[in-house]
């Protein structure tokens, strides 16, 4: 059976940036079904059903999470859309919100029903100014014509939607400190536990999804849980974006099943490689965070599971290919350098490792390395991993131990020729 797109089948018709508009093609009738004919644990039960799995980057299931927020407390549930789009190499959640305002809106909505929220937050990057403008418009709309607020669509269920915006901080990705960032307090990760779904945003218990997740919803709720683990493989179900960057010539977004390797999505999809004289040295497939995989490693499905057993992740699908003019050294510079600018700096191996990281690894670029340098990297990403209150300590690492492991010749060609030998050749 031939792919149908549905999370991208309204990019390029700006029609449905209205509320008419997207009614006509279908829009807002899974939220009309979730409130006429479900309760909110059917509709829960429906998204476990699916097995759909976080598209931010962790691939937890989302039903699953959402089982662990209890309802009927003292205190509301709520629910949070994750915009903050910040990995470097990726742009999928930007893509919905300026194209389909209204699907993100109505994955929120469907989402909070099932929550019991009667309070959901979008919370969106800063830097997505066109976006925020977008999805407020749309959001305005639909206050107006009583889609929101008390008895929406003519059910007994209240809702409101909070667009928030953050001001620039990677970090305000990480879900507690998302919270205390939308609570105007500094975007710095919480200890956990306690979790989100104890104690989340205002003391109350709180549910963070990420944008293409909840896009998912209105899906499966209108067509079945069925329909959804028709699509890809089993643990892998549903359609998936894929954000393809670099050294390509048609660099995107590609809807795609989680049956799609590597090679398929450079090669095919994102058109090949930039210039036909220079073939992939490297492919990083998950956002910046992820360990690399080399031109040999690309055979590999890129489902969550394929990739954490090639040693990588699926992370959120923000694909960074690199040709064979790249310096790995330099690029993995380049990274350290920002996850060195974005540290929060709570913890003592992040706030000084990303920054060692860098310098070291600048070092070497410039020249100035010696042999001790590279095992140096890998001990200092091992000083770092699993050490820090967040992830964003686990992401400069990664990406660390496994270039310096895939490239090591390059790393020491650094050392012996003191500097890049990828800059003499372009020189020479
Ligand atoms: Fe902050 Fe880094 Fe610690 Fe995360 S790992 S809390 S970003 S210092």
């Amino acid at each position: 059976m031939a792919f149908e797109k549905v999370l991208t089948r309204n990019v390029g018709n700006p029609a449905v940036l209205s509320l008419a508009g997207y009614e006509g093609v279908g829009g807002y009738v899974a939220l009309r079904k979730a409130l006429k004919e479900m309760t909110p644990l059917e509709v829960t039960e429906e998204v476990k059903k699916s097995g759909l799995r976080g598209r931010g980057g962790a691939g937890f299931p989302t039903g699953v999470k959402w089982g662990f927020v209890p309802r009927g407390g003292e205190r509301p549930v709520y629910l949070i859309n994750n915009a903050d789009e910040s990995e470097p190499g990726t742009f999928k959640d930007r893509l919905l919100m300026a194209h389909d305002p209204h699907l993100v809106l109505e994955g929120t909505m469907i989402s909070a029903y099932a929550l019991e929220c009667h309070h959901a937050f979008i919370y969106i990057r800063g830097e997505y100014v066109r976006e925020y403008e977008i999805l407020m418009a749309a959001l305005t709309e639909l206050r107006g014509k009583g889609y929101l607020g008390r008895g929406i669509l003519g059910s007994d269920y209240d809702l409101q939607v909070t667009i928030v915006r953050g001001a620039g901080a990677y970090i305000c990705g990480e879900e507690t400190a998302l919270m205390n960032s939308l609570e105007g307090r500094r975007g710095e990760p919480r200890l956990k536990p306690p979790f989100p779904a104890q104690r989340g945003i205002f003391g109350s218990p709180t549910n963070i999804n990420n944008t293409e997740t909840l896009a998912n919803i209105p899906f499966i709720i209108e067509r079945g849980a069925a329909w959804f683990t028709g699509i890809g493989k089993e643990r892998n179900a549903g359609p998936k974006l894929y954000c393809v960057s670099g050294h390509v010539r048609n660099p995107g977004v590609f809807e795609l099943p989680m049956t799609i390797t590597c090679n398929e999505l450079i090669q095919e999809h994102a058109g090949g490689m930039l210039h036909s004289g220079h073939p992939v040295k490297a492919f990083i497939p998950g956002g910046s965070s992820v360990p690399v995989l080399r031109a040999d490693e690309l055979d590999v499905v890129m489902s969550y599971d394929d990739l954490a057993e090639a040693g990588t992740m699926l992370g959120s699908a923000g694909g960074i290919v690199m040709d064979e003019t790249t310096c790995m050294v330099d690029a993995l510079r380049n990274l350290e350098a920002f996850y060195d600018h974005e540290s929060c700096g709570q913890c003592t191996p992040c706030r000084q490792g990303c920054g060692w990281l860098h310098s070291l690894l600048t070092r070497l670029e410039n020249g100035g390395g010696v042999e001790a340098d590279i095992p140096l990297i890998t001990e200092l990403a091992d000083n770092i991993q699993g050490h820090t209150i967040c992830p964003l300590g686990d992401a400069a690492a990664m990406p660390a131990r496994a270039m310096v492991a895939k490239f090591e010749d390059e790393f020491r060609a650094h050392v012996t020729r003191k500097g890049c030998p990828l800059r003499d050749k372009v020189m020479a």
